[in-house]
């Protein structure tokens, strides 16, 4: 008979430190036995990558992607080492490998990279030989041997693409919260934990700054349909399942509330009010792989407009290259940019048939002072940009608003 196999990840906070990576072998190590393989997924230690990146930034305000890469990686690398050391020490076989040694093969973005496939025959191998699998997240390599990283959150998209390839029974992600929540505990100590959530909420949810799971690791999950489990590396509590459907008949208008302090937005300003501008910016934009989220352009004054419009904040150095470049070359004015702004959003697939979620969104901010700067929406979700001091309040007056504490 063929074994079960599972896969398990465990994030920075879980692997924090020793005695956290002797919890996680014994986590392993129970699940394990003689009907099951376990291939385990481990981020860096606690916050390894923050802290690599910032000596990166010591000394560059845009440091080169490809070294940028060979640094992030190397935390995953100590962590799957340490694992498979404690797991040893505990009297059971393990064996760890970095993404190359199991053939993470990804596309050429560095910092960004997307993997095109994984070749499994070293970790089947180390099955037959009864071992438990560690493999170090967030990392791959290119077809010319260069290390690349899968963005950051990237060792979810690891653990759900191992999954994939091994056709595991189960994907566990483990973190230091015990499910997925109608909004961050951190903020609002309120918060419900949600026991089912669609694919498609999640993925909403995580683009719009969940930042509990990586938005691309639920997209793969939502193309091969695999069932995702978030809990706590802390308790045996059974946590939140992410899956293609959930079991309640009505849909909730509003299932969550997430907020991204991660975005700058920039101002282009005195366009020329001109067929054909818009296009001319944004493509060379993305030319340069920025992903621009909302964007407005204010009414036109005698033939010209400002148009703004956010980035991630790790893509701004680069963004403001690039616009100032193009402003130069189509005749327009001052760049502007602002790193204090938040985006607050309400998620739900329950909005397509729900009407004046948006409205009573707009009053709840209103009726606590707080202005919004763009707007944007999405079939099953809406967007307002604000002032990031006033996001953690926005955060808890639309939770109230909406009444989730009690869902
Ligand atoms: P890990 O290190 O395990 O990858 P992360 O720090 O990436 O963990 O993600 C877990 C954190 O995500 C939680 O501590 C929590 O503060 C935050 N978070 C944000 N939104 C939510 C949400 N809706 N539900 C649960 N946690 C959330
Ligand atoms: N260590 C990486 C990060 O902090 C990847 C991960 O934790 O998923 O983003
Ligand atoms: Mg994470």
């Amino acid at each position: 008979m063929e074994k079960e196999i599972v896969v398990q990840k465990f994030g920075g906070s879980s692997v924090a430190d020793i005695q956290r990576i002797k919890n996680v072998a014994n986590r392993v190590v129970s699940y394990k036995d003689k009907h099951t393989d376990v291939a385990v997924v481990v981020s860096a230690l606690g916050d390894t990558t923050d802290e690599l990146e910032s000596l990166a930034f010591q000394l560059s305000k845009d440091p080169p992607e490809r070294e940028m890469d060979m640094l992030l990686s190397t935390g995953e690398q100590i962590s799957c080492a340490l694992l498979a050391m404690a797991i040893k020490e505990l009297g059971h076989d393990a064996i760890s490998y970095t993404g190359r040694q199991v053939g993470i093969k990804t596309d050429k973005t560095h910092t960004k990279a997307r993997i095109i496939t994984i070749n499994d025959k070293r970790i089947r191998r180390a099955f037959k030989d009864n071992k438990i699998v560690i493999v170090a997240g967030y990392q791959g390599v290119t077809s010319q041997d260069d290390i690349t990283t899968l963005g950051r959150g990237g060792s979810d998209l690891t653990a759900v693409a191992l999954a994939k390839a091994l056709r595991a029974k189960v994907c566990e992600i483990y973190t230091d919260v015990d499910g997925i929540y109608t909004t961050d505990p951190r903020i609002v100590p309120e918060a419900r934990k949600i026991k089912q959530i669609t694919f498609d909420e999640m993925l909403e949810m995580a683009f719009l700054g969940a930042q509990v799971m990586q938005a691309r690791s639920i997209e793969v999950a939502k193309r091969f349909n695999i069932p995702l489990h978030v809990r706590s590396s802390f308790s045996k509590e059974e946590g939140t399942m992410i899956v293609k459907e959930t079991e309640k008949m009505e849909e909730i208008a509003v299932r969550g509330i997430t907020c991204n302090k991660g975005e700058a937005k920039i101002t282009i300003c005195f366009v020329p009010d001109k067929p054909g501008i818009a296009a001319k910016i944004f493509t060379e934009i993305s030319k340069s792989g920025i992903n621009v989220d909302t964007i407005v352009q204010n009414v036109p004054h005698d033939r010209l407009s400002d148009i703004s419009f956010t980035v991630p904040k790790t893509d701004l150095s680069k963004t403001i290259r690039v616009t100032t470049a193009i402003g130069k070359k189509i005749g327009a004015g001052e760049i502007l940019e602002d790193r204090n702004i938040a985006r607050v959003s309400l998620v739900g697939s329950g909005m397509r048939s729900h009407s004046g979620i948006a409205a009573r969104m707009f009053k709840a901010l209103a009726d606590n002072a707080i202005n919004i700067e763009m707007i944007s929406t999405s079939e099953i979700s809406v967007s307002c940009i604000i002032q990031q001091d006033l996001a953690d309040k926005a955060v808890r007056s639309l939770h109230k608003a909406f009444k989730l504490e009690a869902i």
